[in-house]
């Protein structure tokens, strides 16, 4: 990984697992994955959206917890997939909430909300194909998540 820019430290949430944060260009196709370890979490980030708080706070969202949360959420992603779908929704809710938090516009979101629309139907494939009806009850998902309470989670990395 020759293109490191950027490391975060650990947040307090994550202090007793080893998460690091890397931004570079060379990773893969998405925008940001957090891929598990056994020892913790790489979260890779690409360097164009290395002002994207919210893309952030999503993988980051994926990483929480203490060595042992994290082992059985990775646990739980690879053996039941409509959980796995319910913690990406939870991730992308907590994405949206930084937007709004951070005041992004409106279209901006919107776009982000496409694509993430695209992504849980090519990544996991088990939802039906995206049609109208499923991109509007997955945002009614996210922003029923948003108004009734996100899940437990105040990332605050300490960028280097
Ligand atoms: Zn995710």
């Amino acid at each position: 990984m020759s293109n490191v820019v950027g490391v975060t430290a650990p947040t307090k949430q994550q202090e007793n697992g080893m998460t690091r944060v890397i931004y570079t260009n060379k990773a893969g196709k998405g925008v940001g994955t957090a891929s598990f370890r056994p020892w913790g979490y790489v979260v890779i980030i690409r360097e164009d959206y290395k002002k994207d708080k919210g893309l952030l706070n999503h993988e980051l969202f994926h990483a929480r917890g203490n060595l042992l949360t994290q082992w059985r959420n990775w646990l739980i992603r690879v053996f039941d997939k409509e959980e796995y779908y319910e913690e990406e929704v939870d991730a992308f809710a907590i994405q949206l909430h930084t937007y709004y938090l951070e005041g992004v516009s409106g279209h901006v979101i919107d776009s982000r909300f496409v694509k993430f629309a695209n992504f849980i139907r090519e990544k996991y494939g088990f939802k039906p194909a995206l049609t109208k009806d499923v991109n509007a009850d997955l945002r009614q998902e996210v922003m029923a998540l948003m108004r009734e309470g996100l899940p437990a989670f105040l990332p605050n990395p300490q960028q280097k």
